[in-house]
């Protein structure tokens, strides 16, 4: 057997042949950089934006925050890193994860193996040379052993496919792709569309900046208080003191972070009383975040025990908003709490108590189209000076199939996921030999921290080349056995959720004509890892493992 052609190209060369691209300067891509050169092969990658950061690059809506802690949301892979850098607040704000990932590119000197503001049209695998052909939009074409998608789950922005849009006269907006200039809406009559994550984040700051804000919602979302603040120098200093382990449990958690004791239970809701669930709800209400889901054990699986914890947030909908007509058509009615992503604001739903902020209920009377004077539902127009679209991401699978992605044989991977995707363990699609996809459908992803999904896919693919390497294999494969295996276990394991119940982002039920299959794995962080692990302990279990034939020089 001959190797998979390591260290063939100078790290700094524009030569044509690379052990590895790597498509995506996100969180994924520079840590997966960042291995690939531990292991001593050449890689480059390919990133459209001119910045590294991926989603945290282009969301610069104002209000953009992670909802997982500061102190959890950084990489675990030095330590010297999380020693020395200092978050400032619970909750990181989208400019500071942003400084901290160019932070982490220049103390890495990552950015000499990244070529910026070049999209990725097409990748091609070569049978005869056992290769990945790599085009780029500039029409430039580099060839790799292995072809590694960092391509983020939420990183093609939903367009805006409104009549007359065109026509309008005043300036529109997209939060997932926000000038890097910044807005200043002052004096100006604006309104939003959507009422997910970007749009219950960006709300207050815009109102607070607006003359008149309209929201336009077709479906109210679930959102619990964030409680941001200052980070606690006592907190830490004790997370510091015990980062190790720390990371160590939420890598075996369920989530990738640590729900603290006094907040998780695995008990059923209903063996409580009302008021022993309403102060159980209410004790992590006031602490903030996602706990309030930890409330009860049961809450993801029996709709009764949801519909107690639903009550619980409907309750704090009327108590903070003044008009019951608009706390009722905030109120989520369609889908169980956390089935579609729990949103966490500052000061969300009190936003509709000031007198500048209109909700407009565009279930009964559906937006019609853009004038160039506003916006035009069934019921009437709207006086728009700007219009910010916060309606989402083609999310999982969209950045993937924008790729003209072709495997064995030419066949394109838009028509292997025709039906939806299909993916061993997230990561490796029959098919399409020697691709990866960092945090791909059927891993736990979008439903874990991030961060830690990308760090475990990023070391499983670099321990799995520098095996093949050690093993003399060219060529690794997943099979399709083993992915409709995989592919049955990620179905079975929503099934017992109410998760499919949701027309979410998750299900593909966002984007028009996108096929509807809950698409990340729910399995929980520590148990799919302890797969992964051993999938690699038996010798890449599930995977077809070939040498390059003698002939062909790669
Ligand atoms: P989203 O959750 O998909 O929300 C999109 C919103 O736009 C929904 O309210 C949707 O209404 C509405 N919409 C879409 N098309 C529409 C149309 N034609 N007419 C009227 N309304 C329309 O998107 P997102 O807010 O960008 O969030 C996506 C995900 O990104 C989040 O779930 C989260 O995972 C992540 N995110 C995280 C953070 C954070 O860390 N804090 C912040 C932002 C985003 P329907 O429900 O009726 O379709």
């Amino acid at each position: 057997m001959s190797t998979p052609n390591p260290g063939t190209a100078s790290r700094n060369s524009h030569s044509t042949q690379l052990d590895a691209v790597i498509v995506g300067a996100g969180l994924a891509g520079l840590y997966m950089l960042h291995r690939l050169r531990g292991l001593g092969m050449s890689g480059r990658v390919f990133e459209a934006g001119d910045g590294v950061g991926g989603t945290w690059f282009w969301n610069r809506y104002p209000g953009a925050r992670c909802d997982i802690e500061s102190m959890d949301y950084s990489y675990s892979f030095s330590d010297e890193l999380q020693q020395e850098w200092q978050w400032t607040e619970r909750y990181a704000s989208q400019p500071e994860i942003l400084r901290y990932i160019n932070h982490v590119a220049d103390r890495f000197d990552l950015r000499r193996d990244i070529q910026f503001e070049t999209r990725v049209e097409a990748a091609t695998w070569d049978d005869a040379t056992h290769r990945w052909t790599i085009r780029t939009e500039r029409d430039e074409s580099v060839t790799a052993t292995f072809c590694i998608m960092a391509t983020g789950c939420l990183s093609t922005v939903q367009p805006p496919r409104f009549a007359g849009l065109e026509t309008f006269q005043g300036r529109w907006y997209k939060t997932g792709n926000w000038p890097h200039e910044g807005v200043d809406f002052s004096g100006q009559r604006v309104g939003v569309v959507g009422t997910g994550s970007s749009a219950i984040q960006s709300i207050p700051i815009i109102a607070q900046q607006a003359e008149q804000l309209f929201v336009f919602q077709r479906t109210p979302n679930f959102s619990v208080p964030a409680h941001n603040a200052p980070l606690d120098p006592e907190h830490e200093r004790e997370v510091k003191a015990n980062y190790a382990e720390r990371r160590r449990l939420s890598r075996e958690s369920r989530s990738g972070y640590i729900v603290p004791l006094d907040e998780r239970s695995t008990q059923p809701a209903l063996d409580f009383t009302l008021d022993e669930r309403q102060a159980a709800y209410a004790a992590r209400w006031s602490r903030g975040g996602f706990g309030l889901l930890a409330a009860f054990g049961d809450l993801y699986a029996s709709k009764e025990a949801n519909d107690t914890a639903a009550a619980f947030v409907h309750e704090r909908i009327r108590e903070t908003v003044h008009d019951p007509v608009v706390a009722e058509v905030l109120s989520p009615k369609d889908h169980p709490v956390g089935t579609k992503r729990l949103c966490v604001d500052t000061d969300y739903y009190a936003t509709y108590n000031r007198d500048n902020v209109t909700l407009v209920d565009v279930r009964p009377a559906p937006i019609e189209a853009i004038t160039p004077g506003g916006l035009q539902t069934s019921e009437g127009e709207y006086a728009l000076d700007s219009i910010v679209f916060a309606i989402g991401f083609d999310a999982m699978t969209g950045t993937l199939l924008n790729i003209d992605i072709r495997g064995a044989g030419g066949v394109a991977l838009r028509d292997t996921w025709a039906e939806g995707p299909r993916s061993y363990l997230g990561i490796a699609i029959a098919g399409f030999p020697n691709l990866f996809t960092i945090t791909g459908p059927g891993s736990p992803s979008v439903l874990s921290n991030m961060i830690v999904s990308i760090e475990q896919h990023a070391d499983w693919i670099a321990d799995c080349l520098a095996w093949l390497r050690e093993q003399g294999v060219a060529q690794i494969e997943a099979t399709l056995d083993a992915q409709d295996t995989w592919v049955e276990r990620v179905n079975e394991v929503a099934a017992t959720t109410l998760y499919p119940t949701a027309g979410s982002w998750y299900m593909g039920a966002n984007i028009p004509g996108k096929p509807r299959i809950f698409m990340p794995y729910i399995g929980g962080v520590g148990k799919y890892r302890q797969t992964c692990d051993e999938v690699a302990a038996n010798g890449y279990e599930g995977f077809t493992l070939t040498a390059l034939p003698a002939t062909a020089t790669p």
